[in-house]
């Protein structure tokens, strides 16, 4: 079992807690398409396409995991600090929350711009 299936598996887990309380049937209906999108997968021949699907599925799962850990992160340190974007490389930079004007230096590519903190 690869990480798609099992993720599908455990999507039809909460699906199900979830819907316990909805009581739809179109949802019950739809949500066990998991389980047998899991079950094909898994006794599928063409190891190699679902191989694939499963690496893009794992890119995807990366970007989304990283994008909810930088909004806790922002949630987190909302008193102390603001993130920004590197204009230059895109990467995130922590700076002190200090009220005013700076030039902040990435840590990555060593471009310096200006940010502006307001509250
Ligand atoms: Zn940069």
């Amino acid at each position: 079992m690869d990480t798609l299936s099992r993720d599908a598996i455990f999507l039809w887990l909460i699906v199900g807690v979830v819907n316990t309380f909805i009581g739809s049937r179109v949802v019950m209906l739809v949500a066990l398409l998991l389980p047998i999108f899991s079950i094909l997968r898994m006794f599928s021949k063409e190891t190699y396409k679902r191989s694939r699907e499963n690496l893009k599925y794992m890119g995807f799962r990366a970007k989304a995991v990283d994008f909810f850990k930088m909004q806790y992160r922002k949630v987190r340190d909302v008193k102390t600090h603001r993130y920004f974007k590197c204009r230059n490389c895109c990467s995130h930079i922590r700076v002190k929350r200090i009220k005013g004007k700076h030039t902040v230096c990435c840590p990555k590519c060593g471009k310096e711009f200006a940010v502006n903190i307001v509250f």
